[in-house]
């Protein structure tokens, strides 16, 4: 057993990767015993990830807040805190806080056997974040 009291630094959303204020605090990393990887990632109001995709799908947890989240070709959907968000493998997808409103997920994935399970597109654009949510 292994109790991990000292934290990572938190450390901000890279502006290549993220639209807005983001910051991640690592819970988990990946390592030779386990490719679980899972982070707490905070959201400020407005801001999202840019499009992008996870060779093994991903699951996110909301633990604090209101957020957006589309799937490629989908709609725009509102979600909340407790709610959890399956992503398939290789599905594209974005991720964020409301406009209005603070949003926390825990984000997890297998990390796969690389260190780069997620595929990077562009930025959700200001109408896209903005659309009607269903
Ligand atoms: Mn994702």
């Amino acid at each position: 057993m292994d109790i991990i009291r000292r934290r990572p630094e938190s450390r901000p959303g890279s502006p290549e990767n993220f639209t807005g204020t983001v910051w991640i605090d690592s819970i988990v990393a990946s390592d030779a015993s386990s490719r679980l990887r899972a982070n707490s990632v905070h959201f400020m109001p407005g801001a999202r990830t840019a499009w992008h995709s996870h060779l093994n799908g991903q699951v996110l947890h909301l633990t604090e807040g209101t957020g957006r989240a589309q799937e490629r070709g989908g709609p725009l959907q509102e979600i909340r805190a407790g709610d959890t968000v399956v992503s398939a493998p290789g599905e594209w997808h974005w991720h964020g806080a409301g406009p209005q409103h603070f949003m926390t997920h825990i984000g997890m994935s297998d990390a796969g056997t690389g260190i780069g399970d997620t595929t990077w597109g562009e930025h959700v654009s200001e109408a896209e974040y903005l659309a009607t949510v269903e």
